[in-house]
């Protein structure tokens, strides 16, 4: 380019501004799962299920002594996979509303399971579940259904912000940051996802 030095201490080399460095690393999931919007004035008060995709950012100013900012391995381990064990195949609904139907979530899962005996001749297998609590979330089986309850009505800006706490919790140190998680809630045709990251 014409009048801009490459020269290594040039006057172009000169003026460039210091910038901060930052290596980044991104992992995702997909999980299908299904979801109510507990008082929703549109169509989420129905229960309806979305392919969705979890996906998490960190940041590290500096690599480990392998050169990661961490292991793609241990970004799986502690978090994505937990979470997919957490939802997949599940009903994600807040407490409240666990409180106000686990009832008649009994009632219904009792029939839709006990469908095996008739199909198959036994109750077959429960899914699997998470043992024990996530950032609040745990599994319920009524009747023999999956049920992922949070501590909140989970909707796509609730959940980045819980997938972000996790991560938080599990994979940040003094070196590596959570830079930002997402939860996409489509990915077609249209792209919806929401996102919560430090300011
Ligand atoms: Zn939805």
């Amino acid at each position: 380019m014409a009048g801009v030095s490459s020269a290594p201490g040039g006057a172009a080399a000169g003026r460039r501004a210091r910038v901060a460095v930052m290596y980044s690393i991104t992992g995702g999931i997909f999980i299908h799962f299904g979801h109510h919007v507990r008082g929703h004035e549109g169509p989420c008060i129905s229960l309806h299920g979305h392919t969705w995709k979890f996906e998490v950012a960190l940041a590290a100013e500096r690599l480990d002594a392998q050169g990661f900012v961490i292991d793609f391995d241990v970004l799986h381990a502690r978090v994505l996979e937990r979470c997919h064990l957490l939802l997949d195949h599940s009903l994600a609904i807040g407490a409240p509303t666990w409180e106000e139907t686990h009832k008649d979530l009994a009632s219904l899962g009792e029939k839709l399971v006990g469908s095996r005996v008739a199909m198959l001749g036994n109750l077959g297998k429960l899914q699997p579940a998470l043992d024990g609590e996530l950032c609040g979330a745990r599994n319920e089986r009524p009747g023999g259904i999956k049920v992922a309850v949070f501590p909140f009505t989970p909707t796509s800006e609730r959940l980045a912000q819980w997938l972000y706490d996790v991560s938080d919790k599990t994979v940040a140190d003094e070196r590596v940051r959570i830079a930002a998680a997402r939860v996409y809630e489509s990915l077609h045709p249209t792209e919806l996802y929401a996102e919560y990251r430090p300011k």
